[in-house]
């Protein structure tokens, strides 16, 4: 029997996405980030090794929806990501100011981000990044304090407090309802990531290729198909199905000056932006411009009722590539006496409030525990819903790390963590 204490550290985070990254960038802007490592920090994740984890990010063919800016202006350029700032990832990327760029690039960017941070947690010796830790539920004690455990009921961890950045997963209702013989389901992170076999099928069979959604995923999806067949394809051939679009402008005044209809549009307080996290932009804003102006009829776009006739007439088999948004990766927690806490959930999300913290079904705060990253929306005090894109420098991480670093508190030297700490070698897998 395995009678070794459970490693025990000031936070433990679940997940080493951009979301948790997100921590150590906002607490280096703060000048925190010593003491956030020297008071003891895990990042548990799932991946079993830098090499994975760095893979699966970001898999995709296309362009992001965010501004480079997003992914680099709240870097302080001279703390510990000075040297990351400097290499030629960097310097593509700082060159696409204000315009969106390849997710490949942005994958070679964070990828290299978490690289500078894998070093410092080394270097900080109370702290790290565990891989092949998959979190499978937390538990809160009595005293308040958070107990990782695995799938096998193993613990892993002990925490004063848990960020929870497990980021999230596709949605796809129809997957599992869909009456299977007559339709075949394609999420759209496969095509995104170029899976193509069954399209170039369906293509040259004549058959509509449809997409359902109207988010940046869904209209990537059309351009992929586009750039990819578009010799190929015939007037109408590539369906799109929403249930609203919603473009990016910069200002109302460009929005209207684009002839755009404002009301319901979502106008974001502090910049004035237009429909700032669920908006359109570069070149998916550019198809749906183009495919209402008749410039591009190889694509169709349709509201949801017309998807009731396409069923009416369809041709089955029918190939569906469904874009219908996102889902938190979801851990259990439970309290002291094992019984489950459920999380407040919007469109299938986690919620935290505007301090990031997560909230249980009745909407009150669950102590010490946060939530950061794409699967946990922040309602902000102005009662914007900040999800999608725009999260990873922003506020999110910077509010976390106010509530869980002490200042005051000495940091521990590496040299005295490295003594006294043996959490480093003792967390288990
Ligand atoms: C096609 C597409 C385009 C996108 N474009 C943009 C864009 O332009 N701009 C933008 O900001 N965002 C974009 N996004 C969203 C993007 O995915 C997020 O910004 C970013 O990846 C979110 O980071 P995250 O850390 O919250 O989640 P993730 O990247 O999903 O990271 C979560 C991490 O947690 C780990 N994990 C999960 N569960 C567990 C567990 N139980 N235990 C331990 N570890 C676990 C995972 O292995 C992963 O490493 C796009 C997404 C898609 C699909």
């Amino acid at each position: 029997m395995n009678m070794r204490a459970t490693p025990y550290f000031q936070t433990q985070v679940i997940g080493c996405g951009p979301g948790a990254l997100g921590l150590a960038v906002a607490a280096d802007r703060l000048k925190l980030l010593d003491s956030l490592l020297g008071q003891g920090i895990a990042f548990l994740e799932k991946a079993p090794n830098p090499k994975e984890l760095f893979n699966q990010r970001f898999p995709f063919l296309i362009e992001s929806n965010s501004i480079a800016d997003d992914f680099f202006k709240s870097i302080d350029s001279e703390g510990a990501f000075s040297e990351t700032c400097r290499n030629e990832n960097s310097r593509l990327v700082f060159s696409r100011e204000g315009r969106t760029l390849p997710l490949e690039l942005i994958k070679a960017f964070m990828n290299d981000l978490t690289k500078a941070f894998l070093e410092k947690c080394c270097f900080s010796g109370a702290s790290g990044i565990f891989f092949g830790r998959e979190i499978d539920h937390l538990q809160i004690g009595e005293d308040g304090s958070v107990t990782s455990f695995n799938r096998s009921g193993a613990p892993i961890a002990k925490s004063m407090y848990a960020v929870l950045a497990t980021g999230a997963g596709e949605n796809l209702p129809l997957h599992a309802h869909g009456p299977g013989n007559l339709f075949h389901f394609l999420p759209s992170g496969e095509v995104l990531s170029g899976k193509f076999a069954e399209i170039s099928r369906e293509i040259a069979s004549g058959k509509p290729i449809i997409i359902l959604g109207g988010s940046h995923s869904a209209f990537s999806v059309a351009l992929l198909i586009l750039d990819r067949f578009g010799s190929r394809l015939s007037t109408g051939q590539i369906q799109l199905y929403h249930r609203g679009v919603c473009l990016y402008f910069t200002s109302q005044r460009e929005a209207s000056e684009s002839g755009y209809f404002l009301p319901g549009a979502h106008i974001f307080r502090s910049t004035g932006e237009v429909n700032k996290f669920n908006g359109l932009r570069g070149r998916a804003k550019n198809l749906y411009q183009q495919v209402q102006s008749g410039i591009e009829m190889r694509v169709s776009v349709k509201g949801k009722n017309a998807y009731a006739d396409f069923l009416a007439k369809a041709e089955f088999p029918a190939l569906i590539i469904q874009a219908t948004g996102y889902k938190t990766r979801r851990i259990g927690i439970i309290n002291h006496m094992g019984v489950p806490i459920r999380n407040l959930h919007s469109n299938k999300n986690c919620m935290v409030d505007s301090q990031c913290r997560l909230l249980d079904s009745s909407g009150e705060i669950l102590p010490n525990l946060f939530g950061i990253g794409i699967g946990y929306p922040r309602l902000s005090e102005n009662k914007e819903l900040k999800i999608g894109v725009n999260f990873f420098h922003g506020p999110d991480g910077e509010t976390i790390v106010r509530q869980i670093v002490s200042p005051s508190k000495t940091t521990v030297s590496a040299e005295t963590a490295l003594a006294s700490n043996s959490n480093l070698n003792g967390v288990p897998s």
